[in-house]
């Protein structure tokens, strides 16, 4: 992992700090589940954004230090753990087939929300991003439970791609292959998080300056709408 963790945190720290000069609040509505990859993320808390931090921000920032880490962890996987690093090729193969995938090439603080907005109530969308990035390819590797008499005969055209099952001694190689890949993967980690604990001052500066006065300004506007007469608050 040498090289750099540390350093490349550091690029997209810098990354995250230019993309913040252009941040402005959504105007429409955002989304109603809690994220996975930012909610209770030991990430958003070494960066300090735990706290007060809007979602979009945080989540610019913790998909940023994902793709640090899936990368370390994929070279890692290349070069240390053949069996795991050829499982991942045909699943890539496989995914690769997919004609349209509407999820990939998003800049980093687009990934991982949902594709499309949420649809007026009474003009529900004819179809969506989301469906279109759920429609998977047919599975390349059969089950591995096959009677001889089905193996046997002659392959339909739809899995001519099929692959040969796992053997037991496999299975086990990619299992403990996971494993060490998981190990990894949690040391990476550990060390994004120690260099953003680092980098903390500057990331909150740039809270300061360019997130927290536009949350005073529509918190401000709220208070005023609230006011108004046009919906006074004691009717
Ligand atoms: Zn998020």
């Amino acid at each position: 992992m040498d090289k750099s963790i540390e350093s490349r945190v550091n690029h997209e720290v810098e990354n995250w700090l230019r993309w913040i000069t252009r941040w402005r609040p959504a105007t429409h509505r955002g989304r109603a589940r809690l994220c996975r990859q930012c909610f209770g993320s030991p990430i958003v808390a070494s960066a300090g954004l735990a706290v007060d931090v809007p979602h979009v921000v945080q989540h610019a920032l913790s998909m940023r230090m994902k793709i640090v880490i899936d990368a370390s962890v994929d070279e890692y996987t290349e070069l240390n753990l053949p069996v795991l690093a050829h499982e991942l090729n045909l699943s890539e193969r496989r995914e690769s087939a997919q004609a349209y995938r509407p999820a990939e090439g998003l800049d980093p603080e687009f990934r991982g929300l949902d594709l499309d907005p949420q649809p007026a109530a009474d003009a529900p969308y004819l179809f969506t991003f989301s469906e279109l990035a759920d429609q998977q390819p047919p599975e390349l590797r059969p089950a591995p439970a096959q009677s001889p008499a089905t193996s046997a005969s002659e392959p339909d055209h739809e899995h001519t791609d099929a692959l040969p099952p796992l053997s037991p001694e496999e299975k086990v190689a990619l299992k403990a292959e996971m494993h060490l890949a998981d190990e990894f993967a949690t040391q990476v980690g550990l060390r994004v998080c120690a260099q953003l604990a680092q980098q903390r001052p500057r990331l909150l500066a740039a809270i300061a300056q360019h997130v927290e006065p536009q949350v005073q300004a529509l918190l401000a506007d709220l208070e005023s709408t609230l006011d108004s007469p046009l919906w006074p608050r004691n009717p």
